[in-house]
């Protein structure tokens, strides 16, 4: 499904996903790395050993989440736009999302926008809280996005 259409299978999503005991502690990076290429500044990148280091430079990332401190470095380093933060614990009906983001324009910080799923399709209407620049030459927005809980795991795009 990945190679055709680019977007993960479900078993795959799930594979990545950290345990709901470490997702209600607080922010964490979720890798959602699938085709082995040669690359690894995720790893470089994180200060905190999140990432187990490579064996392979081909190697899938590996994360330790409870080294993870969802601080998003990482996001900016990730050519392949695969890494994202998710804070359950955000609210009780809502939680933050950070995404990687290169398109223009950028959108503007308390904002309202489409939240999309990995298939494009607009699920939910989120909020822009916070839009920072990141990345080697700054190109890539963090953004973090207000989503409701529920779609946390779903909403991974926006359209602005
Ligand atoms: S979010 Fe921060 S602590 Fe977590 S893996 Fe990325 S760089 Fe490391
Ligand atoms: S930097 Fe991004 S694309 Fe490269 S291995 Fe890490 S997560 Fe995958």
């Amino acid at each position: 499904m990945l190679e055709k259409t680019g977007v993960p299978a479900r078993e795959q999503v799930e594979a990545v996903k950290p345990t709901q005991e470490r997702l209600a502690k607080g922010p964490v990076a979720i890798v959602e790395c699938f085709q082995e290429i040669p690359c690894d500044p995720c790893y470089t990148a994180c200060k905190r050993e999140a990432f187990l280091p490579f064996e392979d430079i081909n190697d899938l990332p590996q994360t330790d989440f409870e080294k993870c401190n969802g601080c998003g470095i990482c996001i900016g380093a990730c050519p392949g736009l695969a890494i994202f933060i998710v804070d359950e614990s955000y609210a009780d009906h809502e939680a933050l999302i950070m995404i990687p983001w290169e398109f223009l324009p950028v959108p503007a910080e308390g904002s309202i926008v489409q939240g999309l799923n990995r298939e494009g399709e607009a699920v939910a209407e989120v909020k822009v809280k916070d839009v920072r620049s990141a990345g080697k030459n700054k190109k890539t927005s963090i953004i973090t996005l207000i989503v409701p809980k529920e779609f946390a795991h779903d909403i991974r795009s926006i359209k602005v």
